[in-house]
């Protein structure tokens, strides 16, 4: 991609009206646009990282054997009163609207009611289970305070998977398959050294739920850690006997900020009793469904990466999701063969498979090297005069500031063997 080309352009100053990091950082770069309050565009850079989180997020969740699918937004009523979620006493972040034809519909906000019914068609014996099927999809929430920049939107991406169990066993055993798959997506979307297994109250069905929690004082929750232990806990299991259970003492635990960026939660019966879910066991008698959700917030997930590794110059990606891996910056480009020795390599990385993002503008080093920095783009290679007289090019490791001077073919199996 040509920077000349790229239709969004960096900002000199951050946004005045945001007060999350992650939010002014992404909009002064150019990766997302705020159109308003909890609603926010990702522009070309900002949908290349959500795609590869998606991505990851995918992989782990087909890992697991995970089936995608992808359920409307729009949601009947009927559904809902059987689970009694319809109401607005019961569930404050409804968004609803009239049909023409009469009748009221709701904006998604989760999926459980819906991928119940759905699968009442496919289910009838215990052969037919266990599975798990997930979708990355729109959710809508009428949230009332929407200041966290894209980590709490009323219009947002959720993955949301949904587990269909015959016995206890197997929900347990999907249950632990999916933490530990939650655990690797953390880890290589780059946040997983602060984000801890969360006990949180499991309802009626299962002792504790578990929150993915991520340390970081843009945090919306309190958690309470012991990092040698390596374990956090939630406000609602913070009785003695919860804390004895897990085997740690309070005074064990220090309290600290964090978000919320994915859960795991058993359901039980509650969906399938409530809607109709049932298989037939060995015995041939009729049970309901053991269920689970597992939730994951893409873009508060991106936030979240942005709010904990960006430094004073602005966003510093990990690989794994960066929009490019190398960012190619080309200096003194009014002259012609400097020109040519930039486009030259760009052909060549291109040819390579890098995905390089080519700054080829006229403009000062100073403001090159400033919007380099913003964007956060794990290599800079600079192509220069000196450089081309020299035969090399600079190579600037965002992350450490490590500077390295390589010839064409050094660079080249460089970022051969990194692949
Ligand atoms: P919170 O307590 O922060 O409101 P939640 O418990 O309502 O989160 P879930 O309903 O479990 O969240 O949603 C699953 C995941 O979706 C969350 O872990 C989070 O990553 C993401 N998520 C939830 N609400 C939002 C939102 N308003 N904007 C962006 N992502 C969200
Ligand atoms: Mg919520």
């Amino acid at each position: 991609m040509r920077q000349s080309r790229l239709l969004t352009k960096t900002k000199k100053e951050a946004p005045s009206d945001e007060v999350a990091k992650n939010a002014q950082l992404l909009i002064q770069a150019g990766y997302i646009y705020k159109n308003m309050a909890g609603a926010y565009s990702f522009l070309p850079l900002g949908l290349r990282v959500i795609e590869k989180i998606n991505n990851i997020i995918r992989e782990e969740m087909n890992s697991i054997g995970g089936q995608e699918m992808y359920m409307p937004s729009l949601q009947e009523d009927r559904l809902w009163k059987l689970t009694d979620r319809w109401s607005d006493e019961n569930v404050d972040v409804w968004f609803k609207s009239e049909l023409q034809a009469g009748g009221q519909v709701g904006f998604g906000w989760t999926h459980e009611e819906v991928v119940t019914d759905i699968m009442r068609q496919y289910v009838s014996s215990y052969k037919d289970l266990p599975f798990s099927a997930y979708q990355i999809q729109t959710k809508f929430r009428n949230e009332v305070r929407a200041k966290s920049g894209i980590m709490r939107t009323r219009e947002f991406w959720m993955k949301d998977l949904y587990s269909f169990c015959a016995t206890q066993e197997q929900h347990d055993e999907f249950y632990e398959a999916a933490a530990k798959a939650y655990e690797r997506i953390f880890d290589r979307i780059g946040i997983g050294e602060k984000t801890y297994k969360t006990f949180a109250s499991g309802g009626a069905f299962s002792k504790f739920s578990h929150e993915y929690q991520t340390l970081a004082e843009a945090g919306e929750d309190i958690v309470y850690v012991n990092e040698k232990k390596g374990i956090a806990i939630n406000e609602e299991v913070l009785g003695e006997a919860d804390l004895s259970e897990l085997g740690v003492t309070r005074e064990e635990l220090v309290e600290a900020k964090s978000i919320e960026v994915g859960n795991i939660f058993s359901l039980g019966t509650k969906f399938s009793e409530a809607i109709g879910l049932t298989f037939k066991d060995e015995k041939g008698e009729n049970r309901p469904v053991i269920m689970g959700s597992y939730g994951i917030g893409p873009a508060r997930s991106m936030g979240t990466v942005v709010d904990l590794l960006s430094d004073e110059k602005g966003i510093v990606w990990p690989e794994s999701i960066a929009p490019f891996r190398v960012h190619l910056v080309a200096l003194n480009t009014d002259d012609q063969e400097v020109k040519d020795w930039a486009d030259g390599i760009y052909t060549v990385l291109q040819k390579e498979g890098v995905e390089v993002l080519y700054d080829d503008r006229d403009a000062r080093p100073g403001e090159k090297f400033a919007d380099s920095d913003l964007l956060g783009i794990p290599y800079r290679v600079v192509a220069s005069r000196k450089g081309k007289e020299q035969g090399t090019f600079e190579v600037v490791t965002r992350k450490t500031g490590e500077v390295r001077n390589l010839s064409e073919e050094e660079l080249l199996a460089d970022f051969d063997d990194e692949e």
